[in-house]
């Protein structure tokens, strides 16, 4: 369905986000050194929930990493951030004081004192960051490399207690609820059809023979089978309390070639419950 501005400013952030801590996720994969990595964290301390985007622990040491996928020029001026145009936007290192301050209590809390090491990563390469100050704890694209270096050349062999360490912070980690932040949506205001696994077009057909779905946008041939799987698989995050049967199925990826392959599909992939007109897939 088509988002409002507000959604699809938020689904652009959200997804912007993700893929700047899946860039710099991979970018620890890098490390040598004796270290563990945590990363999304949603922790409660003294009544105030704060978010973690990655956690470095090492012996007598804790990094904290605030990820941020900006691309662009942006300056920093009096303490305040701005794009280019002069659109101030929130600054990053108040946020990342903010989770420090809140880390630092959590720590306390279950006993642990050791000290922490904040840094904001700005993960993108085309970021630019006009009047960057010394002073102030930014890794830019740049820096990125030889951050890696600096921590592969710690000595740094972690003993139980960072490895308890870890398994508490993974244990408090309140998992939110993910429908709470989705956009109201019903039914039958969604576009139904195999869309294309490349370019996310709807604009597919199918060929009963070859058992293919051909994007007519961009020309990538898949087979039926796995893009009704991958479509599926959308309609039970979609609608979780559904029950999937043969008819739903059939509608939802609206250009299945016929009902037998669906049936086939399904079979081979799902338990089937119920007999008849009344099963239903799970
Ligand atoms: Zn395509």
């Amino acid at each position: 369905m088509a988002l409002s501005k507000t959604d699809q400013q938020n689904y652009y952030n959200l997804s912007k986000g993700y893929e700047g801590e899946q860039l710099f996720d991979a970018l620890l994969h890098n490390l040598e050194c004796d270290c563990l990595v945590l990363n999304d964290l949603l922790l409660l301390v003294n009544n105030q929930t704060f978010q973690v985007d990655t956690l470095l622990i090492m012996n007598n040491r804790i990094h904290l990493f605030e990820i941020k996928n900006y691309t662009g020029d942006f300056y920093f001026e009096s303490n305040q951030f701005f794009r280019k145009d002069r659109f101030e936007i929130s600054n990053p290192l108040t946020q990342l004081q903010r989770t420090e301050s809140l880390l630092r209590q959590w720590l306390i809390k279950f006993n642990y004192s050791i000290p922490i090491q904040a840094s904001v990563i700005f993960i993108n390469p085309g970021f630019t960051l006009y009047n960057a100050p010394l002073d102030k704890p930014f890794i830019l694209p740049t820096q990125l490399n030889l951050l890696i270096k600096k921590l592969n050349s710690q000595q740094s062999i972690l003993n139980k207690r960072y490895k308890n360490l870890a398994e508490k912070l993974v244990n408090q980690h309140i998992s939110e609820h993910p429908l709470q932040q989705m956009p109201s949506y019903e039914y039958h205001q969604l576009q139904k059809g195999l869309k294309c696994g490349i370019c996310e077009s709807f604009s597919t057909s199918t060929t009963r023979y070859s058992g293919n779905v051909t994007c007519l946008n961009c020309g990538n041939i898949e087979k039926i089978e796995t893009a009704v799987l991958r479509t599926l698989q959308e309609f039970r995050i979609l609608f979780p309390l559904e029950k999937i049967t043969t008819n739903k199925s059939y509608e939802w990826c609206n250009i299945a070639p016929s009902k037998k392959t669906m049936q086939r599909i399904l079979g081979k992939h799902f338990k089937k419950i119920g007999t008849k007109r009344w099963s239903y897939y799970s």
